[in-house]
Parts: C-alpha cells; structure tokens; sequence
C-alpha cells in the first residue's frame, strides 16, 4: 500500500505485489506479502482493542457509524477515485456499486441495528417456570476475505456490522485491489479515533491466497469470504481444523427473465445496468437474459441499440464514459474464451465481442450475444465480464426450468406487468434473492438477508440474520416462578422410567381420551415415586 512515488523509485519487489490502474497501466504502489506470522499479529492487535470495544455500548457504536457515514460523504470524490484507479471502473460505477451501498449499510445500522441486536425472548415451551432469551454477544475477532470488484464496498460492507456487534475486524484484501486499501483502512480507523476507540481494531493484511488462509486459521473467531467457489472451498476446509464458522459469498450466474408482458423499455434498461456495470464484474451481474419468444426480437433489437451507444475508455481521462476497464487481466482471456466456445456452438456476437486493444490491454466492449443456448458454456460458468448472453424461451415454463438450470443461486429477476405471475415465478427460482421488475437491488434493501444456494455460498450477509452472524448467539435460560428444588431424579427408583413414559403421553399424547389415560398412569406411578422416596 506504499505510494505511487515510492514504488516509481524503487520499482516492483519481489515479496510485495505491485499495483497497476488497469485503465492506463500506470504503476500505483505496491503491497506486502504477509506471512502468517504477521497476520497472527494483526489478530493479536485487533484483539487487544476488541477488549474494550466489546464494553461500549450501541449508543457509542452508533456515534462511530454516523462519523463513518459523515467521513465518506466528505471523502467521497477521493474515495471513488481510488476503486476507480485500483480496479479500472467508472465513477458513477464506483457512487452507485461501492459508495452508496455502504451508505446505506451504515445508514440501516445506525437506525435499526441494536434493534436487530437486542436480547430477545424466547417461548419457553413446557418449562413454563422458566424464562428464555437470546443475547448477541461479540465473538472476538472476525476475519473478513475480500475479492477485488467492488474494494471499497468488499471491505466496508462485512467491516461495518462485525464492529456494530462489538468485534474486531482483520481484512485480508485482494492482492489485485490492495492499493486503494490503504485510504478506506485510514477512514475507518479515523473515525474510531474520534471518538476515542483503538483505531488498532480494524487492520488490513496483504498478499496472495496464503495470505487468506493463514488468516482463516490464524484464530481469528469467525470468517467471512467473499470469492470464488472454488477458493470457497479451500476456505472451508482449512476452517474445518478450528472448527472456525465460515460465511461464504460465492459466485453467482443471475438469470433476468423477461416476460412478454414486461415493460420492454425498463427491462432493457434494467439488463444494461446488469451486464454492463463495471462491466459485468459483480456478483449479482445478470449474466444470463431469458425472453420470451413474443418480445424476443424487439428486446434483441433495443439492447443492441442501448450497447451500441456506450461509450468506453480510461474512466479518469476527462472525458465521460459509461465503461471502464477490466480489473484483472485474466478475466479478458475467459471472457474470450466463453465467447469462442458460444459462437461454435451457433451463438451469435450483434454487438462487440473482442478487445477493444486500441483503449489498452485491459479494455473489453459492451457485447451482446443472440442464439444463446444451455450447450454453451457461458450459460453455466461465471463470465464476469460486459457480455449479455441472451436465450430465447417459450414461456414460464421454460424460463423457470433453464433459470434453475445452474449450479450457481445467488439472484434472480423476473420483469411482468402480472404481479400475481411475478410472485408465482420468483417461488419457483432456486437462489438466494429474487427482484420483481428489478435486477440486483435486494442489496440496497439492507433489512434483507442477502447470499446464495448451491455454489453460491452459505450463510447470509445484511439485514437481522447478517448481522446476528457477526454475534455468538447465546441462549440464556432463567427462573420465571421459583419452584424451589428442582425434580430429583436420583436415585433412580423401580417406577421412574415408567413415570416418564407417562408424562410424556400426558403432554404429547394424540387426542383427550388417550392423554386423560396417561394422566391416570401418571398420577398412580407418581404416588408410588413419592413414596419408594420417602422410604428410602
Ligand atoms: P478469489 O476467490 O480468487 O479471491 C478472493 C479472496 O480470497 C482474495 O483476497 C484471495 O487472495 C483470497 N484467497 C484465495 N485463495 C484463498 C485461500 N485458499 N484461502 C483464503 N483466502 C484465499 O475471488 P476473486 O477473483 O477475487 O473475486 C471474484 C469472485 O468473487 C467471483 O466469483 C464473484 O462472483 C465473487 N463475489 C461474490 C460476492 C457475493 O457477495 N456473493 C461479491 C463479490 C464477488
């Protein structure tokens, strides 16, 4: 994370990673690569803070979120600017996928988070002489694993409710994105130092995947990971020696269903901002469009309209443009290759569809893609790139049953005019999120649990249940009506099997007739207890 000038003069060491704007491959920094030994110690830092933190109350918290909030309204130009030069995306890419999402996430917690917080009672079913509650108790240190699309808000958005709920944070950015870690670590620890709070309890660790493993099992008290199925994995099998708790956002390969009673021109506009912003490197970018075969041509003919206007280029070079660049030069090489695979298979390119070298290396142009069919591999891998791989369906029937066709279930959208056919349709979607009219805004509605089924994680981030995931969720157990000694069952008497049986059909028991016997066996072995007791 050292500066542009630093690393000009010393130029890229081979135990740091160097960072370049993908726009203009320029030199930014570079990062450390850091062992485990150096991430064992940031959790020992953040520890040590952790220990007051976890004393403070909601009402401090929320003072710390509210700076947070008011610092990022102050620095949002430099803010966005660093996710634009870091990963390559424009700066209305940068307010809408990075900022104001956290905003809001912040937003939801200073107004609704020690409600979600809370401890909460509980029914204490046939133990009527005793009360029941939860409690939401910090678990330590949480380690959060960042993936490179969106830096600002991959970091931010785990951060923020881990420290409402009384952690300390250890964020292992990506080591494609660690450039622009440096600002929004230095946000964060601002506004815990104005209120007085260790700014140690937040810390950022860089480098590769050994970086990221050594911090899942560094002790630190629960993971969040937000990557790739396939390091999703890794994760959970290396968490597996704690046991450490993993919460797994994972890839996604979102179908948008367009219906023919769909109003054509918000669905359309709706699948530019799906494909197309940052260039399709979201985890909720709609990566495949199924319409229905009435609507087919005139949605084919508008998108091709809609993608042929985009403009494209360096997004901090003075001129306005709707796309920027790829973060990571590999992404270029799969998108290349889903694409070669499609049009072999008979898929058609109307609209882009190879580098667009004379803006630089990292540069890959709105695409739209017809003839789209479940042979294809685009269909079923995640592209994460500015391509729309459009499908032509024959109705609800079909749409539902090749949406559902992916091992992937993170969102989904379905766009009708028909709202009882909108709810009957997102029933049937097997993923973790559905938008009616809508893609991908689940996210800004911060009370909504927000993840996947299938490939596409476990566990849930936002809203009541992801926030509650960042608590040891405690059950607590308490005298309602002192009852003075509690049932002895020592020592076991000749009739106090039976006396259990008994009870149990008395409280369990299917009808009146059979609980009122149960109740009479009950009474009779009872009395027998009491005096096999007094006995002996
Ligand atoms: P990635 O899996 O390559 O890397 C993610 C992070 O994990 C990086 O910091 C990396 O260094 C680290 N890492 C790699 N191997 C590791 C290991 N064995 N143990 C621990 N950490 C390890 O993912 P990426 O390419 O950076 O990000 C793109 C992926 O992230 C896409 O699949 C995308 O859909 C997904 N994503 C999901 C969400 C979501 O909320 N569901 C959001 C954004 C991105």
């Amino acid at each position: 994370m050292s500066s542009h000038a630093h690393a000009a003069a010393a130029g890229p060491a081979t135990d740091r990673i160097p960072a370049l704007d993908p726009a203009t491959q320029e030199p930014l920094g570079d990062a450390p690569i850091m062992g485990p030994d150096e991430v064992r110690a940031a959790v020992a830092r953040a520890r040590r803070a952790q220990a007051s933190w976890a004393k403070t109350s909601f009402r401090e918290r929320r003072a710390v979120l509210r700076t947070l909030m008011d610092l990022t309204l102050e620095r949002h130009e430099a803010l966005c600017e660093a996710a634009v030069r870091d990963s390559g995306k424009t700066m209305v890419d940068a307010a809408l996928g990075e900022v104001f999402p956290v905003l809001e996430k912040l937003r939801y917690l200073v107004a609704h988070g020690e409600k979600d917080l809370r401890p909460e009672t509980r029914r204490s079913g046939i133990l009527a002489q005793k009360g029941a509650r939860v409690e939401f108790h910090p678990l330590g240190v949480v380690g959060v694993i960042c993936p490179w699309n969106f830096p600002f808000h991959n970091l931010l958005c785990p951060t923020a409710p881990a420290l409402f709920a009384g952690n300390g944070v250890v964020a292992k950015v990506s080591e494609h994105t660690s450039w622009s870690a440096e600002p929004y670590l230095q946000l964060l620890r601002d506004a815990l130092t104005r209120h007085g709070h260790d700014p140690e309890l937040v810390q950022v660790v860089t480098g590769y995947g050994a970086t990221g493993s050594a911090l899942v099992t560094s002790g630190a008290d629960k993971i969040f990971f937000t990557g790739s199925p396939q390091n999703g994995r890794k994760v959970m099998e290396a968490a597996s020696q704690g046991p450490t708790d993993v919460v797994l956002e994972l890839g996604g390969k979102d179908p948008m269903i367009v219906c023919d009673d769909a109003d054509l021109d918000h669905a359309v506009e709706q699948a530019m901002l799906g494909v197309f912003t940052a260039c399709g490197q979201m985890c909720v970018g709609v990566e495949r469009v199924y319409v229905f075969d009435a609507v087919y041509d005139e949605f084919v003919r508008r998108v091709t309209e809609g993608a042929q206007r985009l403009r494209q280029g360096a997004p901090l070079a003075g001129r306005v443009v709707d796309c920027g660049a790829m973060t990571m030069p590999r992404q270029l090489d799969i998108i290349e290759g889903l694409l070669a695979d499609a049009t072999a298979k008979g898929a058609r390119v109307v609209v882009g569809g190879e580098r667009a070298t004379e803006l630089g290396p990292q540069f890959f142009p709105p695409t739209v893609l017809t003839n789209v069919d479940h042979s294809m591999r685009i269909v079923h891998e995640e592209q994460f790139g500015p391509v729309m791989s459009i499908l032509r369906v024959s109705g609800e029937e079909e749409a539902l049953r090749l949406a559902n066709d992916s091992a992937y279930g993170l969102g989904s959208s379905v766009f009708t005019k028909d709202a009882a056919r909108g709810d009957r349709m997102a029933s049937k979607l097997r993923t973790g999120m559905t938008v009616i009219n809508d893609y991908g805004i689940a996210y800004m509605i911060q009370s909504l649990p927000f993840g996947g089924v299938g490939i596409s994680g476990i566990g849930r981030i936002n809203g009541r249940e992801g926030l509650r995931a960042c608590t040891n969720t405690k059950a607590v157990v308490t005298d309602r009506v002192s009852i003075g000694k509690g049932v002895s069952v020592y020592p076991v008497q000749e009739t106090t099997y039976d006396l259990v049986r008994a009870i149990c059909g008395v409280v369990y028991g299917g009808g009146v007739r059979t609980r009122a016997k149960h109740a009479v066996d009950a009474a009779g072995l009872f009395a027998r207890e009491v005096r096999a007791r007094t006995r002996g």
